[in-house]
């Protein structure tokens, strides 16, 4: 399974009862429906063992059971699906211009995405968390007026996040050591939700592996397209987050130190090319004129239509962002060699223009022969990556065994 803040700590990994209970909903999660017999028969546990639990996983509401079904030899099993009546998780995001809010149940079914125009990098951080506090509680509202229970909600920040939920830099949002989880906790006065933070990079690369178009790939790299740009890296299976939790932070690698100034007072990054503010700055100049863009989604919008209307300067732009993309991506490729490299956000909006240069130049800096079988492709899941994958950060406590408290 892949790893998250939320996951056990090394001393609840003795506890075998919690171990099986993960690979039980596990099983039901990548196989419902199934009955008691499939997931003894394909998990390696017996039969009793697995009879007792899923009668555990049924009383605590994670698994219902769903009818009968003739099975092979013709006797009748109860069949088993994951439960997602009892319980939701929320995801949210901090983005260019806006909070995002979005809530799964326990079988990553969407049940809200709710979006709020918001300018964070022109917002203080206490502005920024009363917003997220606000959304937040109002999708609570929701969710618990249905019945459902919150077990959990991830933040994705575009920046630097560590092991306590702190943000040490978000130079997107021009933060520096804000105790976002801690704030957000205060702020919210839910002392049952688990409140966590991480980077908006790794919650996408978590809702590209759960549930993008390479989901269950061991070796994939999300790379988010936004404000800030960033790495959310999957290798081997699980996240790759580095001794302080700041793996991934390619928005800032130096791709010409002769290039453009960035906001981290380097030169030639590649947020100062690529990046959503980059992006649109360039390709549409009358932009600049009117002060920060505070809504990027009509510029983006813009910037599409000029291009399918063959505009050359445009076109000859979005060739220039594809290549520092694609030098980017063969950056990645030549130190991780992962199956595929997947650009979301603005990356993604602006794909049709963007991959066929950004593919050339990768496959000429990748060194590996067909670029070490790394594709370079558009992310299928919409601007919410980073909210879906915060949700589904939330729910790894539960998907670890753990059972929510009574
Ligand atoms: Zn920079």
């Amino acid at each position: 399974m892949i790893s998250s803040h939320n996951e056990p700590r090394p001393s609840d990994l003795g506890d075998v009862r919690t171990a099986n209970r993960a690979v039980v909903l596990r099983h039901v999660r990548r196989h419902a429906p199934c009955s008691r017999a499939d997931i003894a028969a394909h998990t390696g546990l017996n039969k009793a063992t697995v009879s007792s639990l899923v009668g555990e996983l049924v009383e605590r509401r994670l698994l219902r059971e769903t009818g009968l079904t003739e099975n092979r030899v013709g006797r009748p099993a109860t069949m088993l699906v994951l439960d997602g009546a009892p319980y939701a998780a929320l995801g949210m995001q901090i983005g260019a211009d806006e909070l995002v809010v979005l809530a799964t149940d326990l079988a990553g079914t969407r049940l809200l995405t709710w979006r709020r125009a918001f300018a964070a990098p022109s917002s203080s951080p206490a502005e920024t968390v009363r917003a997220l506090a606000a959304l937040a509680r109002r999708a609570i509202t929701r969710l618990t007026g249905q019945g459902r229970r919150v077990l959990g909600l991830s933040v994705g920040v575009p920046g630097l996040v560590n092991a306590d939920g702190a943000v040490p830099r978000a130079t997107a949002l021009n933060w520096r050591d804000v105790a976002l989880a801690a704030d957000l906790r205060a702020a919210l006065r839910e002392p049952d939700l688990a409140v966590d933070v991480d980077t908006d990079a790794n919650l996408a690369a978590l809702a590209e592996h759960r549930h993008g178009a390479y989901a269950g790939a061991a070796h994939l790299v999300h790379l988010t397209g936004g404000a800030s740009v960033g790495a959310g890296i999957v290798a081997d299976g699980r996240l790759l987050r580095g001794a302080r939790g700041f793996a991934g932070e390619v928005g800032h690698l130096t791709l010409d130190p002769a290039g453009p100034g960035c906001a981290c007072g380097r030169r030639g990054c590649l947020v100062a090319y690529a990046g959503l503010p980059a992006v649109v700055g360039r390709l549409l100049p009358d932009t600049r004129q009117d002060g920060p863009v505070t809504d990027f989604l009509p510029e983006i919008q813009r910037i599409q239509a000029l291009a399918r209307q063959d505009d050359p300067t445009v076109l000859a732009g979005l060739a220039d962002v594809g290549c520092h993309l694609g030098h980017a991506a063969s950056v990645l490729a030549n130190l991780l060699n992962p199956q595929a490299v997947v650009v979301g956000g603005h990356f993604a909006a602006l794909a049709p223009w963007l991959l066929p240069a950004a593919r050339t130049e990768f496959a000429a800096r990748t060194h590996a022969p067909a670029a070490g079988g790394c594709l370079l492709d558009a992310s299928t899941l919409d601007s919410s990556a980073t909210a879906l994958g915060g949700a589904t950060a939330a729910l790894a406590a539960v998907e670890s065994g753990r059972l929510p408290a009574a």
